[in-house]
């Protein structure tokens, strides 16, 4: 072993955070817990997976549960294919892989919402492979250690990048390494701030010994984030229920509800857009009324703003037109329902307004 992995295993031995995935090398835990922390921060992860493995205590209890439960549960987590991906990989391996996960990068590839980074973490964590990753904090950290001034967002650099990590691997303990180069990433070699001084490997930095390691890694600057203008219809009928719609499951925010309305298009005014949108997707005439709340969101490639108008149901009986389903619901009976962010923060305007309890 050289002196870089061993300087970077004693650190961990010694300091590696106490987190809840870690208290077994179970593979459904390890993909449960990976599958979570892609895009997503350690400190939100963790009572999501406590939750998770309360509800869900192995890989075939996952697969028998209705796929709007899973919903329900990962409701906040965001990047919801991950919850579909989730359901569906818990089904194939528990009912047609004998409820074994496989152990090569290869196997695990071929399950849904499994990459390459995720397939390396949890082969080498779970199944002690010799498998190397790269995420975003191991390609910083790689990217200082080998001083590398090569833009990390070409497909060149990224091949550069998985060669070293491969040929930086231990022949053992290659889970435990490639936990330590992650957590290493997260806590002592920070995005603006990297904390040389208390760093374990720091003899074996090149970017630190040049005094480069603040540019790198190298990124070209990012495109402007499109935003997009959209609309939201809280529709009430004599019953005093609300119409909410559920999108279909492939797509953004897949089989997740909502209140029913659509993107502007250019030259439309926000009610017509929202009248059209009714129209196509569920064969509805309302009446648009006043804008109830107005919601600004940021989603990975674009942000939009959502408007949400008080609309009074016409005429027409709701079709499932180009949603997957739709229902009536009394305002207390939302929480039944998996909702994305923007239209939570509505929900919470309403109860705000009609002074109801959270
Ligand atoms: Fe990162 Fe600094 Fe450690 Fe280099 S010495 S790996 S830049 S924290």
């Amino acid at each position: 072993m050289s002196s870089f992995q061993s300087d970077l295993l004693a650190w961990y031995d010694a300091h590696a955070d106490d987190l809840p995935w870690r208290a077994s090398k179970d593979p459904y835990r390890v993909w449960l817990s990976e599958i979570m922390l892609q895009q997503t921060q350690v400190e939100t992860v963790k009572p999501y997976f406590l939750r998770f493995l309360g509800a869900y205590p192995s890989v075939e209890a996952l697969a028998a549960a209705p796929l709007d439960d899973v919903l329900k549960r990962w409701e906040g987590l965001g990047y919801y294919s991950r919850a579909r991906n989730l359901h569906r990989a818990a089904q194939i391996v528990a009912f047609e892989m004998g409820g074994q996960f496989p152990p090569t990068v290869e196997g695990l590839q071929a399950l849904p919402g499994i990459g390459r980074y995720t397939a390396g973490a949890i082969s080498s964590i779970a199944f002690n492979q010799r498998a190397p990753v790269l995420d975003g904090n191991v390609i910083r950290v790689l990217s200082r250690i080998a001083d590398i001034d090569q833009d990390v967002t070409q497909t060149s650099t990224q091949a550069t990048l998985w060669a070293l990590a491969e040929s930086l691997l231990p022949d053992t303990r290659g889970g435990d390494y490639n936990q330590a180069l992650m957590e290493l990433g997260r806590r002592v070699c920070k995005p603006r701030d990297p904390l040389c001084a208390m760093c374990p490997v720091q003899a074996h930095c090149l970017a630190y010994a040049r005094g480069t390691q603040r540019e790198r890694p190298v990124k070209r600057a990012k495109a402007p984030t499109p935003h997009y203008d959209v609309t939201a219809g809280l529709i009430w009928n004599d019953e005093g229920k609300l119409l909410i719609s559920q999108r279909p499951l492939d797509g953004l925010l897949g089989g997740l509800w909502e209140f029913p309305g659509g993107k502007q298009e250019p030259d439309e005014t926000l009610e017509a857009c929202l009248k059209r949108e009714l129209r196509e997707e569920l064969g509805i005439e309302v009446n648009v009324s006043e804008v109830f709340a107005i919601v600004r969101h940021g989603f990975t490639h674009f942000r939009i703003t959502l408007h949400a108008f008080t609309c009074r149901y016409v005429s027409g009986s709701p079709q499932a037109l180009g949603v997957r389903d739709w229902a009536w619901v009394a305002p207390d009976e939302l929480d039944g329902y998996t909702f994305g962010k923007a239209d939570r923060q509505v929900i919470a305007a309403l109860r705000a307004r009609r002074g109801m309890l959270l």
